[in-house]
């Protein structure tokens, strides 16, 4: 029996906030990965400086150091459900500076499994940031077309689930961004803790914002919200496609959910609320607005965001005080979901900004 799948069993679920609702399921299995809970940190000097409502961040880019950022939270369940299953190999993809990806394979390490990754597009002749650490973890690694669309690379991972059947093992695919009804705990199970983060703060957010990629975050946080009480928004800002694609995306998911643990709420009137407009040029390409905020961040407040999720989320949430979104919100919620390998494999964009090492 696999260790940490064995220390899972009595893992400390705050006592002092109750599942609100028994209507929900209870949690599944899940092996301990991440270190949590995460701190809530409020940020003074930037909110002060920008004049909006007080800025909190949840820190789940503290949730461990190689294997950080949201996707741990998800990998707890999704690994035990391969475990329980009996797999020896996980499957899954995106796109080749994947935090998901390199999650996983560093997951997959931990508890014993083979990964095999499928990555949009193109090796550098060094590899760098995530994909240094997927070839580290002794992931294996495929390369696909950049352009390769999200069903073709599910596609692709169920042809790769065929292919070690054959050799004779027992493969698990773990969809992209590990966003699925399993993968949805993860973030529930978080809630449980920004309720107590909030407890302790003694603060009412009115929006709980993320970074959307995937859509298991946002999910997870719409479903553990009412799960554990927490009267808030739960609002994503998408780093690609756009407001509904993810809206058919997230009620998938949830309905997925529902009938899969046959929990009774009516997830079609759970609102799925997506700020729209802050792609810019593409998935992963920040604008200088973007970088910018980033180094403001960075020097303001010392944490670090990325170019491909918070960066780009968090700068929507800067504009958006500027505008007034927030104007009625004493205070917010910004699950910083990791990321900083992203980061380090586009130091070009950095280092050329004006400015950038004057000090
Ligand atoms: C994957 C990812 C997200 C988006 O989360 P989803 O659940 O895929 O929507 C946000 N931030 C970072 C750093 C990520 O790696």
């Amino acid at each position: 029996m696999n260790g940490l799948f064995e220390k899972n069993k009595d893992r400390p679920i705050k006592k002092t906030i109750a599942n609100k609702s028994n209507l929900f399921p209870s949690l599944p299995p899940r092996v301990t990965l991440a270190q949590l809970p995460t701190p809530l940190h409020s940020l003074d000097r930037l909110s002060r400086s920008i004049g909006g409502p007080r800025i909190w961040v949840k820190r789940d880019d503290l949730s461990g150091s190689t294997l950080s950022g949201n996707k741990v939270r998800k990998l707890e369940f999704l690994l035990a459900a391969a475990l329980a299953n009996g797999c020896d190999t996980v499957i899954t993809g995106g796109g080749i500076q994947s935090n998901h990806c390199r999650a996983t394979a560093l997951a997959a390490k931990q508890c014993g499994l083979h990964a095999h990754l499928l990555l949009r597009g193109k090796p550098t002749q060094c590899p760098e940031g995530n994909l240094l650490l997927d070839y580290l973890a002794g992931a294996q690694v495929t390369f696909c077309d950049e352009n390769t669309d999200y069903d073709r690379l599910h596609d692709l991972m169920a042809e790769q689930r065929e292919y070690y059947r054959q050799l004779g093992h027992n493969p698990w695919v773990i969809p992209i961004g590990g966003s699925d009804r399993c993968g949805l705990w993860g973030y529930i199970a978080a809630c449980a803790e920004l309720a107590e983060d909030c407890a302790v703060a003694g603060i009412a957010p009115s929006h709980i914002i993320c970074a959307t990629g995937s859509g298991g975050t946002q999910g997870g946080l719409i479903l553990g919200c009412q799960y554990y009480g927490i009267n808030a928004r739960v609002l994503g800002v998408n780093v690609c496609d756009d407001a509904r694609w993810f809206e058919q995306k997230i009620r998938g998911d949830l309905c997925a959910w529902q009938q899969h643990y046959q929990a009774h709420i009516k997830v079609n009137d759970l609102p799925i609320e997506i700020l729209d407009g802050y792609v810019g040029a593409g998935y992963a390409l920040a604008s200088e607005h973007v970088w910018d905020t980033i180094i403001r961040v960075a020097r303001s407040e010392g944490i670090v965001l990325d170019p491909v999720y918070t960066g780009k989320a968090f700068d929507a949430v800067l504009c958006e005080i500027k505008k007034g979104y927030f104007a009625e919100s004493s205070d917010i919620i910004f699950i910083s979901t990791g990321g900083i390998f992203g980061l380090l494999a586009q130091r070009p964009a950095l280092y050329t900004r004006p400015h950038f090492s004057k000090y």
